[in-house]
């Protein structure tokens, strides 16, 4: 789970989901970002689609399954994103 590195208290999934568009700590209203490495590790999440398209066409889903599967990605990565958001006080660079 993240921890603001404002004030160092440690965001729950839950509140991490509230502000995960904004990332404004709940405690000292202080905005984080996510650090380079962090975006890195989640930049990997992008990957998983193009993994999974060629089990898509090998399994010959049907045009339902190819759009549920999407959004059953999108909710998957919502659900672990917390576990491996890591924030910084400063937008870093990405490299
Ligand atoms: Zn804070």
């Amino acid at each position: 789970m993240p921890t603001c590195q404002n004030c160092g208290e440690k965001w729950t999934w839950k509140q991490t989901i509230k502000t995960i568009l904004k990332l404004n700590c709940p405690y000292c209203g202080r905005r984080q970002y996510e650090s380079a490495s962090s975006r890195r590790r989640s930049g990997l999440f992008a990957l998983i689609p193009l993994v999974l398209l060629p089990f898509n066409a090998w399994l010959d889903f049907s045009i339902g399954n190819a759009l549920i599967l999407p959004i059953v990605i999108a909710f998957l990565i919502l659900v672990v994103y917390p576990f491996i958001l890591k924030l910084s006080n400063e937008e870093e660079p990405f490299w």
